[in-house]
């Protein structure tokens, strides 16, 4: 007896379009709900193909009465049946099923996830199952469609993506805050003829890291290619704990030949203003989710907490309007003179040039004073990294940062140091070792060009994408002092 072939599985998000009715599909996906009486069963399936469920009618003459009972959230189920216009309200189409095939059972005693807004501090808790809630499967297709729109963005410039080293040997950056790679034994390691660790026992020969950047290795390429980008995990041993630092996260870095300052910042905000569009263009049920959802959850708020503009608007506003560009010089006499500084409000409070601003003050800047975007520029020379370009009045460098309301910093990038001798000096100033960094100096001994490129932190961009508040809720599995489960 040869057994009919089983009928392949369509995606929910193609038939809730409602294009195709009276056919024969089968559907995959997980239970949401299960609701009825003896007569009739409704169950909605989602399969995450999209935020919606689409709703099965399981009659009892169909569907034996065992299989229904098996039935229950969180259970894993295969249907078949006849896809017809729905007659109750909404939703457009629903499955008449004519047979259902359990793939997997939840307990209903013991599945964590029940058919209600859970806490998102639970949900972190259960980060397994958490891409099941609606909440979770919006952020993970936003992100997703980000991911494509970065790729987008800079293949359509002609841009060359480069996979830069996630281990490296130089800690040129950010010293104290990386994270040890080794295959030592910790509990006794080699040592040499002064009783210190040997790391040229190590694995690599000498003391290598996770990478915090692929910066340095991507001006390399964009010495050789013109363009390039990269899009890969950095990690940062800061023992933050706030809810905009992750300990693994990723990051885009652009790196342009013949670029200056000027055009770094068109550049980054291009790509951010092409990034807000896609996403109104490309992820509308998920962002209107989104956005409802993060207004219930401002109700409680006092109302100078609450978000001017919905989540929507913000996006719309970024796409449609340009950004606030200052000096870092300007932005200090605003800050001094702005009235939280003056009555004491501020925790650092603004007292002279040359110093670092804290996110109080970038969030002053951008929510408070300019209520738009903020791109800040020429920093003093002390308070940013050695291979920022020195400016000519000699004490600032040619730096941006980018400042997003809700967020403070997205975006930190500059023209890079292309004259050897003004960067040895540099390096030597800022006890750097030159062993450390030969291969870059290398580059503007050969060939040396101006050049410029930035970072944008890609969990900061998914924040304001999704509306989302902490950063470990829009990447699947957070990385944060203290916690490393799943
Ligand atoms: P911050 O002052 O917020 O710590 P930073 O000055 O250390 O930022 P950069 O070294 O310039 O940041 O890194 C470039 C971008 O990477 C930042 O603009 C931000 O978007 C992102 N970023 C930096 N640190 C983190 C982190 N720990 N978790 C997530 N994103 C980060
Ligand atoms: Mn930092």
């Amino acid at each position: 007896m040869c057994k009919v072939a089983e009928s392949k599985r369509t995606k929910i998000k193609a038939l809730l379009t409602g294009e195709q009715v009276d056919v024969n599909v089968r559907v995959k996906g997980w239970v949401r709900t299960k609701r009825g009486n003896k007569n009739v069963s409704f169950i909605a399936l989602n399969d995450g193909s999209c935020l919606a469920n689409l709703q099965i009618v399981a009659d009892p003459n169909n569907i034996s009465e065992d299989i229904l009972k098996r039935i229950t959230t969180g259970a894993c189920i295969s249907a078949e049946g006849q896809l017809v216009a729905s007659q109750g309200a909404g939703q457009k189409v629903e499955l008449n099923a004519e047979t259902i095939e359990v793939l997997g059972e939840a307990d209903p005693e013991t599945y964590p996830l029940q058919p209600k807004r859970h806490s998102l501090e639970f949900l972190r808790e259960i980060a397994h199952l958490r891409p099941r809630s609606n909440t979770f499967g919006a952020i993970m297709r936003v992100r997703h469609a980000m991911i494509f729109a970065v790729h987008k963005f800079f293949h359509d410039k002609g841009f060359v993506n480069v996979h830069t080293p996630i281990i490296t040997g130089s800690d040129a950056e950010g010293a104290g805050e990386m994270f040890r790679v080794t295959t030592m034994d910790l509990a006794n390691p080699p040592k040499d003829e002064e009783g210190n660790i040997d790391f040229k026992q190590d694995f690599f020969g000498k003391e290598t890291n996770l990478t915090v950047s692929g910066q340095l290795e991507a001006e390399l390429g964009a010495m050789a290619l013109g363009e390039v980008y990269t899009f890969g995990p950095t990690f940062r041993a800061e023992n933050s704990n706030t809810t905009r630092h992750l300990a693994e996260f990723w990051m885009i870095e652009p790196e342009v030949a013949f670029a200056d300052l000027e055009d770094n910042m068109d550049l980054a905000e291009e790509f951010l203003k092409f990034l807000a569009k896609y996403a109104l263009d490309n992820c509308r049920e998920d962002l209107e989710f989104l956005k409802e959802r993060a207004l219930q959850e401002e109700k409680n708020l006092p109302a100078d907490k609450k978000n001017e503009l919905n989540l929507i608007e913000r996006l719309e506003f970024v796409a449609n309007n340009d950004f606030q560009r200052l000096t870092y010089t300007e932005a200090i006499d605003i800050l001094k003179n702005s009235k939280p500084n003056k009555k004491g409000r501020f925790q650092y409070k603004i007292e002279e040039w040359g110093a670092d601003l804290q996110s109080e003050h970038e969030r002053f800047l951008v929510e408070k004073h300019f209520k738009k975007p903020v791109i800040l520029t020429d920093y003093p020379a002390k308070i940013k990294a050695f291979y920022m370009r020195l400016n000519e009045d000699e004490k600032t460098v040619a730096a941006m940062d980018i400042l997003f309301p809700g967020i403070g910093e997205i975006v930190g990038g500059s023209q890079r140091e292309e004259r050897y001798e003004v960067l040895v000096e540099k390096v030597k100033a800022m006890g750097i070792p030159e062993e450390h960094v030969w291969w870059y100096l290398d580059t503007r001994k050969f060939g040396t060009a101006p050049h410029a490129g930035f970072g944008l932190g890609f969990e900061r961009l998914i924040l304001f994408v999704t509306g989302m508040t902490n950063i470990r809720d829009v990447i699947p599995f957070p990385r944060t002092p203290g916690t490393a489960e799943f």
